[in-house]
């Protein structure tokens, strides 16, 4: 028969797998003991649901057959097993493709030149293991102890078994088999120890029993070894003699994590569980473990992850909680568990009071799944409170991954979500120089500060540089940092924060209090230059809605501002969206520092010649908005302005 080819991803996945150094080869037992508790829990929930004669919990196993004579190692169930077509699809391919586009965009980042440093291609390849991990593709994990792999599979209602075979990267073939009992069979060749490789260990009860204990021991069903045992043999009366005797022993303690009592488990217990079941190669954060007794009884085991999986901020994504009843796995992916602000919370529900045959559409309306979601938002959201104010140094981490999701959670809702979500919430702030939080800011703020003041921009660098901050700094008033483009559109959904409101440096007021001397001098200040700004905002015509002296600059002489509604920041990314048409735009009012020595000089200009001053407004309105990030209309006039002013400024020197 002709061998089949893998498709080319499998492929090179499989080279990877093979030929890789990685020094965990040993997870291979766990990731074949768990494909085979995955397959019985489909068949277990099958016969429940259609409601199967003649099946029951107890007939469930898992068997590991060693053969040291023929270096054979055999993990059997009598899971839903495969049909040929499935065989295919599912050890022929990676069903989640863009893992390997994943590696590729990762691997030219690190930079190819790596390879030729054996070491870091070494530690490269590494990564690209641990990576993997992230895409369920555990099976593959079989190739890195075994030079042959053979499953032999019934599936539930096939009347005929088939086998697939595989000695690696060169190809596999699916040929008809024999096998009565509907299950699967792995039959792994293991492969001849090696230079630093001891493949023999797992051909050892001994190893077989310590990783069985280390990886799997929650699994629910239980996995079974032959024991042998010498005995006397007393047949003969001669006590001398020995026999062997086969028993059959369970490894495991079948008592799923989250049933177990919490002070039993190691921190390191939940953190293998996590790891295997949620392909993660990072410690989770946090664990939170709850036994919940009442109207709705449940046990959950949630974790907070350490880091995005890749397509966290993508559609791809899906949210959800698995889901048990008593037990059996329900769902997969439970996506009513979660508030979409969390959805990266990664875990499971087990509770006694759903019923089995639960189905999608029911799900939205069920009581009970309501009841829970409710409280284990709350839980969730209690536990973010402690890391916040108990480990700032993991609360950042946590921050840095998913910070932004909470942020649109807040925007999403049009505030609807703002009480849970607006303690958890971080800026770096201009006085603290790091993160911090609307409490932490509202806290310090001085006697006199009315309201609470962010900044917007692409990094804190260029938000530091801005006019716009100024007078606030001087005055040691304290600003957020906005440097995503959901942070203003959140804050404006807040609106306030323990009844102060948000004020954007660059909106048209800052609320400063002014002393009658300061306010006399600023009347008097602009009743003085009030021809000249009405000249600048008749020359700059439409550009502008207004020209007036500024109450926010000390030492630049510009800044564009904008009124009270939109912000350039929000006119820039809403024309930036797909379906704008450009159309959006903010209220633009240009202010000129009266203490700046621009404003004499434009003074003097006027006083010599009323029209001169319209070429410096143009000037001025094109800095101001270079200096906010916006481009200018007429780039090629800008510069041919400037070039004029310098022949000028020479010619008359
Ligand atoms: P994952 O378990 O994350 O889906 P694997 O690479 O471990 O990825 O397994 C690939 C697929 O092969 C599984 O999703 C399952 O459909 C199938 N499979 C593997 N082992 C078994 C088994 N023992 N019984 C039934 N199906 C299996
Ligand atoms: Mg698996």
């Amino acid at each position: 028969m002709a061998k089949k080819q893998f498709k080319a991803e499998s492929k090179r996945l499989l080279d990877i797998m093979i030929n890789s150094i990685y020094t965990h080869k040993e997870i291979f037992l766990r990731e074949l003991i768990s494909n085979a508790s995955d397959a019985i829990d489909k068949m277990y929930y099958r016969s429940l649901t259609e409601k199967i004669s003649g099946v029951s919990k107890k007939d469930f196993y898992i068997k590991i057959v060693a053969d040291k004579g023929n270096r054979t190692l055999t993990i059997s169930d009598n899971g839903i097993g495969m049909t040929k077509d499935e065989l295919e699809e599912n050890l022929g391919t990676i069903a989640k493709s863009g893992s390997l586009g994943f590696l590729d965009g990762r691997n030219a980042a690190l930079g190819e030149d790596a390879d030729k440093d054996a070491k870091k291609a070494a530690a490269k390849a590494e990564k690209n293991i641990d990576i993997i991990g992230q895409f369920g593709v555990g099976f593959y994990s079989a190739f890195m102890v075994s030079s042959e792999v053979r499953v032999v599979s019934r599936a539930y209602g096939a009347e005929e078994a088939y086998e697939w075979e595989s000695k690696g990267a060169d190809g596999y073939s699916i040929r008809p088999a024999d096998k009565a009992e509907v299950g699967t069979d792995v039959f792994l060749a293991i492969k001849p120890n090696a230079e630093g490789e001891n493949y023999d260990e797992y051909l050892s009860p001994w190893k077989i029993r310590e990783l069985v204990k280390r990886y799997s021991d929650y699994i629910r069903y239980p996995i079974k070894m032959d024991r042998e045992e010498s005995v006397p043999d007393e047949a003969g009366g001669d006590a001398q003699k020995t026999k062997t005797v086969i028993s059959e022993e369970t490894l495991n303690s079948m008592v799923p994590l989250w049933k177990r009592a919490k002070s039993r488990i190691k921190d390191e217990d939940y953190h293998e569980f996590y790891k295997e079941k949620f392909h993660d190669y990072e410690d989770p954060l946090k664990v939170i473990h709850t036994s919940v007794e009442g109207v709705v009884s449940y046990d959950a085991l949630l974790y907070i992850p350490g880091r995005a999986p890749y397509n966290y901020y993508t559609r791809d994504y899906e949210k959800g909680l698995q889901l048990y009843s008593s037990g059996v796995l329900i769902m997969d992916k439970c996506a009513e568990l979660l508030p979409d602000y969390f959805s990266f919370i990664r875990g499971l529900v087990d509770s006694q009071d759903l019923s089995l045959n639960i189905s999608r559409e029911m799900l939205q309306h069920d009581r009970q799944l309501k009841a829970i979601e409710q409280r284990i938002e709350k839980k969730i959201k209690s536990e973010l409170e402690d890391m916040l104010a108990k480990d700032r140094e993991s609360y950042e981490k946590f921050w840095e991954a998913f910070g932004l999701q909470l942020k649109y959670g807040i925007y999403d809702g049009f505030g609807r979500n703002k009480d849970v979500l607006q303690d958890l919430i971080m800026f770096y702030s201009s006085k603290e120089k790091k993160l911090v939080t609307l409490g932490e800011y509202a806290a310090n703020m001085p006697e006199d500060q009315k309201y609470i003041y962010y900044a917007v921009g692409e990094s804190t660098e260029k938000i530091d540089k801005l006019p716009q901050t100024e007078l606030l700094k001087d005055k040691g008033y304290e600003i957020l940092y906005c440097t995503d483009d959901v942070d203003e559109f959140a804050l404006k959904v807040i609106m306030s924060y323990r009844e102060k409101e948000f004020r954007s440096v660059s909106g048209g007021d800052l609320g400063i209090e002014e002393s009658e001397a300061e306010k006399k001098k600023a009347e008097k200040q602009a009743e003085e230059n009030k021809d000249l700004l009405a000249a600048m905002k008749d020359a700059l015509g439409d550009k502008v809605t207004d020209v007036r002296l500024s109450k926010r600059l000390k030492t630049h002489p510009v800044v564009l501002v904008s009124g009270d509604g939109l912000s350039l920041e929000m006119e820039k990314l809403l024309n930036a969206m797909p379906a704008a048409d450009g159309g959006v735009k903010a209220e633009r009012i240009l202010e000129i520092n009266a203490n700046h020595a621009v404003l004499s000089a434009l003074k003097k200009a006027y006083e010599r010649d009323k029209d001169s001053v319209g070429a410096y407004a143009g000037l001025l309105y094109d800095q101001a908005l270079l200096m906010e990030g916006l481009s200018i209309e007429d780039p090629v006039a800008f510069a041919g302005a400037v070039c004029a002013l310098i022949e000028k400024a020479e010619a008359t020197a």
